[in-house]
């Protein structure tokens, strides 16, 4: 079981020494390296229930559960044997499979905005094949976005934060072309004027607002309450369609979504909404989904061309599958508890060790933001999450990880819960905080 004080990490640095070598960084995706935080990235060998184990044989309480999709916990017995079984029938077709309009079964049920659903590996690919889908629909190339939202890395969507209101980014990623980033408008979130102004400057050639249902590629900053209201009605009014990008919050913060607890709600829904993570189960598996008119413009009914060689995999839909029919009302009842319980434990830690912060939270996801400022006002937008103390996050990261819980490795990612984050397991976490809060008052 895990150990206190800083661990010997020998096996993790000679890996990472040898991957950086190889792969770009050291890394196949960049918030892994520890960029913001330093030190050694762990190298995992295991995973199960609550908990990682690093290839030092150390074990943490893991609070990134891969980066969501462990909404039931790492390798639940009945998922890990549907994906075996599902595996032992063979790992990959390249034709339709039964599981896949099980899954999408599932998700219509869900989410009946969802009226068709096609599946892919990826949540970039679900969003870049959202954005195809409504310039085709509108016949208009622009798209609005959110500073701060992410949605994976598709070259239109790469901007981030242009200042000022509906400014036309400029490359937000070196190797996007002008001609890209010029289709794309950043906009600040949570900020409805900014995006009125830029309906009236370019109505008439925007294709689609896309926006996180509740942004936590920022921290999580949630939405003002009707802001996600407003867009919807904002986006009809001027014949764009919304994009709703639940990659990270569909079937993690609810049943049915972010969608479940809001739209669901007010009676309203996006045109199109795309899915990732939980909808894998761990494996690779998204989805864009919508309206039936829309989503019917997909190759081979229509104009649309989108296709994918491992797109609904066997053995990933059956890792989903299999992780959606687990996801019962009792599962997410245990993870919004244990959510509710860390972020006080949390917060108490920091008032105990003096430090202004404030948490900020959607659903059963959250993040700290810190400063006197964030703890008067909190963060609505990205703007006030740079604007926040985010260096104190690395010191605390450190201590949580000597003491042996592994929290995201960035201020700006939201910690994720499981339905195998008991009480003891928290208990673990909240042994650890005293020395974590003190470690970001000392920042
Ligand atoms: N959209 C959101 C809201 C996300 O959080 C992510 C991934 N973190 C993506 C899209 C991209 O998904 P993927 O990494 O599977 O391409």
């Amino acid at each position: 079981g895990p150990v206190d004080g800083p661990a010997w990490t020998g096996s993790s640095t000679a890996a990472f020494e040898h991957a950086t070598a190889v792969i770009p960084g050291g890394v196949n995706s960049p918030v892994r390296a520890y960029g913001s935080v330093g030190g050694t990235p762990r190298f995992l060998a295991s995973a199960a229930g609550a908990h990682v184990t690093d290839v030092d044989g150390r074990t943490y309480v893991d609070l990134v559960g891969s980066w969501g999709p462990a909404l039931l916990g790492h390798a639940h017995p009945e998922v890990v044997d549907a994906v075996q079984r599902a595996a032992a029938r063979g790992l990959g077709f390249g034709a339709p499979t039964t599981t896949e309009v099980e899954l999408v079964d599932e998700v219509r049920a869900r989410v009946p905005a969802a009226e068709r659903v096609r599946l892919v590996s990826t949540g970039t690919e679900a969003t870049m094949t959202a954005l195809r889908l409504a310039r085709a629909w509108t016949g208009r190339d622009k798209v609005v976005k959110f500073a701060g939202c992410y949605h994976g890395h598709v070259d239109a969507l790469l901007a981030q934060a242009g200042s000022g209101v509906a400014t036309l980014a400029l490359p937000g990623s070196a190797g996007v072309t002008a001609a890209v980033a010029a289709e794309t408008i950043v906009v600040p979130y949570n900020d409805l004027d900014a995006l009125r102004t830029a309906f009236a400057e370019h109505g008439g050639s925007i294709a689609a607002v896309i926006t996180e249902a509740a942004p936590a590629n920022m921290g999580v900053v949630p939405p003002l309450p009707g802001f996600n209201r407003e867009l919807r009605r904002l986006t009809s009014e001027h014949g764009a369609l919304l994009v709703q990008d639940e990659v990270l919050t569909g079937f993690r913060v609810g049943p049915a979504g972010w969608w479940g607890l809001e739209g669901a709600a007010e009676q309203w829904a996006p045109d199109l909404l795309t899915f990732g993570k939980v909808i894998g189960g761990g494996l690779p598996v998204a989805a864009v989904g919508g309206r039936a008119d829309v989503m019917d413009q997909l190759a081979p009914l229509g104009p649309v061309y989108q296709a994918g060689t491992l797109s609904g995999n066997p053995v990933a839909t059956a890792a989903g599958l299999a992780t959606l029919r687990l996801a019962d009302g009792d599962v997410y009842a245990r993870v919004d508890a244990a959510a509710a319980r860390l972020r006080r434990e949390v917060s108490g830690a920091l008032v105990q060790a003096g430090v202004p912060h404030a948490i900020q939270w959607a659903g059963s996801l959250f993040s700290i933001v810190f400063g006197e400022r964030a703890a008067a006002e909190g963060a609505r937008d990205y703007a006030g999450v740079q604007a926040s103390e985010h260096w104190r996050y690395a010191p605390f990261f450190h201590a949580l990880l000597d003491a042996g819980v592994l929290a995201p490795p960035s201020a700006f990612e939201a910690w994720f819960l499981s339905a195998a984050h008991d009480d003891e397991v928290l208990d673990r976490v909240v042994e650890a905080l005293p020395g974590a809060a003190r470690a970001a008052a000392e920042a």
